[in-house]
């Protein structure tokens, strides 16, 4: 029996908002336990939510880069359950009436186009955080409450169940990163918890048209991760299937460590949460116009960029793909071509070199040593014959290592080309004299001898004449 993998994912996505969702605290990350608190974040008696209008105009954004439906009218909720990060006792979220509504997004899985369904973006708070004990900060025996995550605004977009394998669920996880850092409303970065990721995911024999029983994946907080967890999923519920069993409605844990899924508890309804629309919040109510003033100021997002470089710059689909892949990949590429101007060359490589040694340290290009300025230096010492193409590949290496400049690293090394004739020419005329035979065989009509003197002249100058001129003046010697 072979098996088809259905997998629907739930995305948080914390907003880069000054301040938090229903108060005034700061989101900034990092501040001391607590320092980001106040008495709405703690829940004291009397105290009452005040929406954050900013928050409202970044949901806005996402839906409206996702094709989603802003609702003129949604509604806060309070979904009910206790834990210590959770002094309310509730968290506010939307449920029956999110902000948007629908939309979709496009992927591509190895060249192969896909659009995703998403069934709703709702807004939401965050909840505070629990810290453990610690071999150096913090005693045995005991657990901390920190609350300055509790009321950080969240987005949660809730994907249909479209995705069919753990590739396709990286593809739309990456592709709605790109549009939320292009939007400036998420950083993006997972590492800090500030886009995460639950999956849910089944299987069904090949054929079958009912979904299987689902199990949703909590705790991946990298791509590897998500895409090892979902893999792992499969393969557990397969086995499952295949020894007669069924596969359990559940939430499990992903541990990194023993690349497994382990049951962390039986999945919960939702009227477990005994939903009911906040008393203290009014129903959120939005107009056209400020949904057009929103849509008017959207940047460009991943698409339109992609399709300018195009048009503008001549370059292929998927070398426009891949610099518009990342805003900050295709702002560097903006930079260097206002610089340098020839898009190709640039383009070029940025998608080989400067790509490969990104890939290679897993360093974001942000923190490249390599500025735009840096890039398009290296380009014009080429152009001006300074150096040449071969040489650049080195000197580059050299300038992300040390984040010199082109210039200074050439002048250190002593590897400036020789690319004037006055001293190329007693070298030149030295070693035709030296091979009177290979000469005079060039000069009957064996021309690929060429390359040998081409050789000689190089191994005198230790590499360093420019080929193309010492090509002109070998053949103008040499002339029979
Ligand atoms: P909950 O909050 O209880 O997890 P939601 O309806 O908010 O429920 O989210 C359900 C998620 O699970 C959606 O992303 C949906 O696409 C996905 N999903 C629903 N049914 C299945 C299924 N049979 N297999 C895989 N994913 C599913
Ligand atoms: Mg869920
Ligand atoms: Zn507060």
């Amino acid at each position: 029996m072979t098996y088809e993998t259905i997998i629907g994912l739930e995305v948080h996505a914390q907003l880069l908002t000054a301040s938090k969702i229903f108060c005034s605290c700061s989101t900034k990350f990092g501040a001391s336990p607590n320092g980001n608190s106040c008495p709405v974040c703690l829940a004291l008696p009397g105290v009452l939510p005040v929406l954050n209008k900013k928050v409202v105009e970044y949901a806005i954004r996402a839906g409206l880069a996702t094709g989603c439906t802003i609702a003129k009218k949604s509604v806060f909720a309070r979904k009910n359950y206790f834990y210590p990060d959770l002094p309310k006792g509730y968290q506010i979220s939307q449920y029956e009436l999110p902000i948007c509504i629908g939309g979709k997004i496009d992927i591509a899985v190895n060249g192969e186009k896909k659009t995703i369904g998403l069934t709703r973006i709702h807004l939401e708070e965050d909840a505070g955080k629990l810290l453990h004990e610690h071999p150096t900060t913090r005693s045995k025996g005991a657990s901390w409450v920190d609350l300055n995550r509790a009321g950080v605004p969240l987005i949660e977009i809730v994907s249909e169940p479209d995705l069919r394998s753990a590739e396709e669920a990286v593809a739309y996880l990456k592709t709605l990163r790109a549009i939320l850092i292009y939007l400036e409303i998420c950083d993006g970065n997972m590492e800090e918890g500030s886009l995460r990721c639950d999956a849910n995911v089944s299987i069904r024999p090949v054929g079958e048209k009912k979904f299987g029983t689902r199990v949703e994946i909590k705790n991946m907080n990298s791509f590897r991760h998500i895409e090892n967890a979902i893999h792992h999923e499969v393969r557990r519920q397969e086995e499952v299937l295949k020894e007669g069993g069924r596969v359990i409605q559940e939430t499990r844990l992903w541990d990194s460590e023993k690349e497994i899924t382990i049951s962390m508890r039986s999945k919960e309804e939702a009227n477990d949460y005994r939903y009911f629309p906040d008393p203290d919040l009014l129903p959120l109510l939005i107009d056209d116009s400020w949904i057009n003033a929103v849509h008017q100021n959207l940047p460009e997002l991943p698409e339109a960029k992609k399709a300018r470089f195009m048009s503008q710059h001549q370059l292929s689909e998927i070398d426009a793909e891949t610099l518009t892949s990342s805003k900050s990949l295709a702002d560097y590429y903006e930079a260097c071509v206002k610089i340098y101007g020839d898009a190709k060359k640039i383009s070029n490589w940025i998608l080989t070199e400067l790509l490969r040694e990104l890939n290679n340290s897993g360093e974001p290009i942000e923190q490249c040593k390599v500025k735009p300025d840096g890039l398009s230096g290296l380009l014009q010492l080429i152009d001006q014959g300074k150096i040449s193409g071969k040489m650049a590949k080195a000197v580059f290496l050299d300038m992300v290592k040390t984040g010199e400049s082109a210039k200074d690293l050439v002048a250190k090394q002593g590897l400036s080309q020789v690319s004037d004739a006055s001293t190329l020419e007693p070298i030149i005329d030295k070693i035709i004299i030296a091979n009177p035979n290979e000469a005079e065989r060039y000069r009957q009509g064996n021309e690929k001898l060429i390359a040998f003197f081409v050789g000689q002249v190089m191994k005198e100058t230790q590499g360093k004449g420019n080929p193309a001129l010492v090509n002109e003046i070998l053949k103008r010697k040499l002339k029979p």
